[in-house]
């Protein structure tokens, strides 16, 4: 499963939606960078 890194303070997104499909205002729980600062994550 992809997961994605927030380059500003590292918090990886790993829920259930896709996401892809969170909306574009979509912030990062932690430092609030947006939907754009993160970077996809291969493992
Ligand atoms: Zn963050």
């Amino acid at each position: 499963m992809t997961k994605y890194v927030c380059s500003v303070c590292g918090w990886v997104y790993d829920g259930e939606e896709p996401f892809e499909d969170l909306p574009d205002d979509y912030t990062c729980p932690m430092c609030s960078a947006p939907k754009s600062a993160f970077n996809e994550v291969c493992e």
